[in-house]
């Protein structure tokens, strides 16, 4: 039977100690599967009035399931009450509309607690698991449901192993975007992942050579046809100053030109223009200034990340958070 216009499946009538052990679990077995269910407002206290509570529950639900527990049974309730609970709890017309679950009570104890309810059949947790027992409860409650599938798939269902498969399409969607993240690279500095700037095809003047890419990025890293021609400053192995030979010259009366002559080749992919002074040693501040000095930046991502964030994080507390969020990032997308 499918639920009314005006509410749910079912509700559940338990006692508000017995929802941490059970009857949660059981609501929400109940929920994976796809039956709408209350429970929440149906956790019974001393004071409550069984009767009331189930009557309000029959007005917005097609079932009933009362939870008979110790404590359930320790509360005071009227016998008028339980005689109400087990004439809703045998057939009704020609359905039951009440559901006992026995919930770590004997049948000697509910015999004791009320001889009529001792004869309602009702499930019992000693036998069943949450899982199990909402299946039983499908069965009744929606067997339009029960029927839509094996049950094999529907115990795994109940249990929220579709979860876990939610989970494994979650890493798949993540291991696309690792390719997707791949082909966007084309368009990265290797090294710091800079955006690409510029892309220009050089011609080249010579006939019997083809033209190339000449490719600049954001962080001053440069490639034609993909092999470096100018480092990233974040390179760890970018020019220092140290990898310059300052040579100066007087080249006029009181004009000196200091020359920067690199000693390495990384050093020889960054020229620095020459320095000019009225003295020697302003014509080596001049180009000194000028002089190489390698980016100890954050790692590649968290850079990324920060730069993208830094429009948005004025304060050093937010931009901690930000570098908070990236280091999380790269946990998650380590963990395939
Ligand atoms: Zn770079």
């Amino acid at each position: 039977m499918a639920s009314t216009d005006t509410g749910c499946d079912v509700f559940i009538s338990h006692a508000s100690e017995d929802k941490d052990g059970f009857v949660r679990a059981l609501a929400v077995a109940l929920r994976n599967l796809g039956v709408s269910v209350w429970y929440d407002e149906f956790s019974l206290s001393v004071g409550d009035s069984l009767s009331e509570s189930i009557d309000k529950g029959l007005a917005g639900a097609q079932y009933g399931i009362v939870v008979i527990s110790k404590a359930f049974m320790g509360k005071p309730w009227p016998k008028r009450e339980l005689r109400g609970l087990v004439a809703k709890a045998v057939d009704a017309g020609n359905r039951k509309i009440i559901l006992p679950i026995w919930h770590g009570v004997r049948r000697e104890d509910v015999l004791a607690f009320s001889p009529p309810l001792a004869d309602v059949v009702a499930l019992n947790t000693q036998m069943l698991d949450a899982g199990q027992m909402s299946l039983r409860l499908l069965e009744e409650v929606r067997p339009d449901l029960y029927k839509s599938r094996p049950p094999e798939e529907l115990r795994s269902i109940a249990n929220g192993d579709d979860a876990e498969e939610l989970r494994s399409a979650i890493d798949e969607i993540r291991t696309e975007l690792e390719g997707v993240k791949d082909q966007l690279s084309e368009y990265q500095c290797p090294v710091c992942g800079a955006n690409l700037a510029e892309r220009a095809i050089v011609p080249i003047d010579d006939p019997h050579t083809l033209d190339c890419w000449f490719e600049r990025y954001e962080c001053g890293y440069e490639s034609k046809d993909q092999i470096m021609t100018r480092p990233c400053p974040s390179d760890p192995k970018y020019p220092n100053p140290k990898d310059y030979e300052l040579s100066c010259v007087e080249v006029s009366e009181g004009r000196w030109l200091c020359s920067a002559k690199p000693l390495t080749y990384m050093a020889s992919l960054v020229l620095v223009w020459s320095g000019e002074g009225d003295t020697r040693e302003e014509a080596e501040a001049d180009v000194c200034r000028r002089l190489p000095q390698r980016q100890t930046s954050p790692p590649p991502e968290i850079g990324r990340i920060a730069r993208l964030s830094e429009a948005a994080c004025q304060t050093n507390a937010e931009s901690q958070i930000a570098e908070g969020k990236a280091n999380g990032n790269r946990r998650s997308s380590s963990r395939r």
